[in-house]
């Protein structure tokens, strides 16, 4: 029985009719991801529902490959999948497969449909098909090689294997009906000549299954009760079914489909997302503005927020769109309870504590986490010459900035009071030095006679700060709609220019130093950050992942 706590779904309705009738016992579902691209948000929603409804049902979970096309498939998305599955948190145990592992099988079949009469092969070119096809208010028309006899389909069935045409020469279609209302059976293709070497069956075949033939074959060969798929193979399934009903003996899956996730500011389509990789229009696959597991994770995203995102989301019928903000909520909500508070400094503006000992150096003990005592506690080192934001002073500050001016106290978080007395400033006029006095008897950021401060704010001790570089990331599209265009411009052209805010000359507290790559942080009044991997010893990186609020708020 499903999870109590679980948002129930109209397919774990359909799941718990179907144990409770007792038509399955164990449930069994797939994440088919074809191997031409890398795996983005939505794909997590397809893996988050097909591996969490076989883990609440006490099932199992197949990872399977649907590697049907060899030109546009590579080893690398191979891998990347693998490795991004497995971070989301999910566990396939032994069961990787792969759909060219059942090219034998699919070939023996589509056998079964010649002999049935249920296939034949067309000599049409593919525009000769199309045209042949008709459109869905008018009956397309019927090749004339429909009627071959099953010898003569047997015969050129066997050629086409053992490579005797060239690309595009023959296809093997299924013979259904060339009037049906729906556009999928109308003698669709089921086999097609590409000479081309498969990364996994390397130059053994030059025929290959299409997609809506080898899918519900590969469901029935793996046993799926239920096949989860997107709306838009919902005209397909009653191909799905024909194709499988076509076969003696053979175990009928059923298709179930529900509306694919689309998230606003971004593009979600693996082509698309290659054009913008290929074109160097972001930093590869992988860059930390793309919607891509990759690049969410090397942003900063955690596994237990996307799931989250994914559960929230949920599953329905219909198409939506839905709010990054939603995204970036569950992020913080996730990270709010783990993440350790650090202090940086993005836009240093160097102050000196004028009454402060020259050579003196206190350490001050600061909690790493005050969701969790059990994350412990830091020492954090203070001295004469600190930095702080340029923003967190000016020189005629309105009455609501409760951060530094001159005459104005405010709190070092964890270290003492301080007062500005002067704003030391160059040829420019620009300021670049601020002379405060710091008040003893405030140490550790509170005073004894009660007196209030309204700002606190971050610092770093200039002499025992790490610099460092700190990328800021925005929205990668300028519009909530990437695809609404002007003439003559197109989804690219909606671009965000400012996606991308690299600070070379940032300065972090020491013991940030050393952290690894996917440790989150809090940056205090800054927002969350990781390391990114383009960090060394000598000159850490960190990506912003989210800031603290909403921004639209
Ligand atoms: P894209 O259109 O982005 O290239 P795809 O559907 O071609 O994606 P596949 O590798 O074929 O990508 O998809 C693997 C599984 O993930 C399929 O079951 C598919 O339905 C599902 N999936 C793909 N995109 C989404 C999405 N945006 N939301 C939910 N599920 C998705
Ligand atoms: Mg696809």
């Amino acid at each position: 029985m499903t999870d109590e706590n679980k948002q129930t779904n109209f397919i774990r309705e359909i799941i718990d009719n179907d144990l409770e009738s007792g038509k399955h016992a164990k449930i069994i579902t797939r994440f088919p991801p074809e191997p031409n691209g890398y795996l983005h948000i939505g794909h997590a929603k397809s893996i988050c529902l097909n591996f969490g409804i076989a883990k609440d049902y006490d099932g199992i979970c197949n990872l399977r490959f649907d590697d049907t096309n060899p030109i546009k498939e590579e080893d690398e998305y191979v891998n990347s999948i693998i490795e991004d599955v497995k971070w989301l948190g999910f566990d396939w145990e032994d069961r990787l497969y792969y759909a060219s592992d059942y090219f034998d099988q699919l070939y023996e079949w589509a056998i079964q449909l010649i002999k049935n009469g249920n296939a034949f092969v067309c000599d049409l070119t593919a525009d000769e098909i199309n045209e042949y096809r008709g459109t869905p208010t008018k009956p397309g028309n019927e090749s004339p090689n429909r009627n071959r006899t099953v010898e003569e389909n047997l015969e050129l069935f066997d050629k086409m294997k053992n490579g005797e045409f060239p690309n595009g020469a023959k296809v093997l279609r299924a013979k259904i009906d060339m009037a049906s209302p729906n556009m999928n059976m109308r003698d669709p293709v089921v086999y097609r000549i590409l000479h081309a070497t498969h990364h996994r069956t390397g130059s053994k075949w030059c025929i290959y299954p299409m997609y809506d033939w080898a899918h519900g074959l590969e469901d029935s060969l793996e046993n799926i009760t239920h096949s989860l798929c997107t709306l838009e193979f919902e005209d397909h399934r009653p191909l799905y079914d024909w194709f499988i009903d076509q076969l003696d003996g053979v175990y009928h899956p059923r298709q179930i489909e529900f509306a694919r996730l689309n998230l606003n500011y971004t593009v979600m389509s693996k082509r698309k997302l290659l054009e913008l990789v290929e074109g160097g229009l972001v930093n590869g696959w992988d860059d930390p503005r793309m919607p891509t597991i990759s690049g969410l994770r090397r942003r900063g995203y955690t596994p237990a927020s996307i799931r989250e995102f994914a559960d929230r989301v949920g599953v329905a019928k219909r198409e939506a769109t839905s709010d990054i903000a939603l995204l970036e909520h569950c992020l913080r909500e996730d990270l709010n309870k783990r993440a350790h508070r650090r202090m940086a400094v993005l836009e240093p503006l160097k102050v000196i504590i004028t009454n402060y000992p020259k050579d003196q150096t206190e350490e001050f003990e600061a909690v790493n986490n005050p969701e969790n005592e059990n994350d412990g506690k830091r020492m954090i080192p203070f001295s004469r010459e600190i930095y702080i934001e340029k923003s967190d002073f000016m020189e005629d500050p309105p009455k609501k900035f409760f951060r530094l001016g001159i005459g104005r106290e405010v709190r070092l978080k964890h270290a003492y009071y301080i007062t500005c007395n002067e704003a030391i400033k160059n040829e420019n006029g620009e300021i670049v030095e601020l002379h405060c006095s710091y008040d003893p008897a405030t140490k550790g950021g509170w005073s004894d006679d009660g007196r209030k401060v309204k700002g606190t704010l971050h610092w770093v001790s200039v002499e025992h700060a790490v610099q460092a570089e700190v990328r800021l990331y925005d929205n990668l599209f300028s519009k909530e709609n990437p695809y609404e265009v002007e003439d003559g411009k197109d989804w690219k052209d909606n671009l965000n220019s400012e996606s991308l805010i690299v600070n070379k000359n940032c300065y972090i507290e020491p013991s940030l130093a050393n952290s690894n790559s996917e440790d989150n942080f809090q940056f205090l009044r800054l927002g969350y950050f990781t390391t990114d991997k383009d960090s060394t010893k000598d000159k850490p990186v960190f990506n912003r992942a989210v800031s603290l609020r909403d921004r639209k708020k």
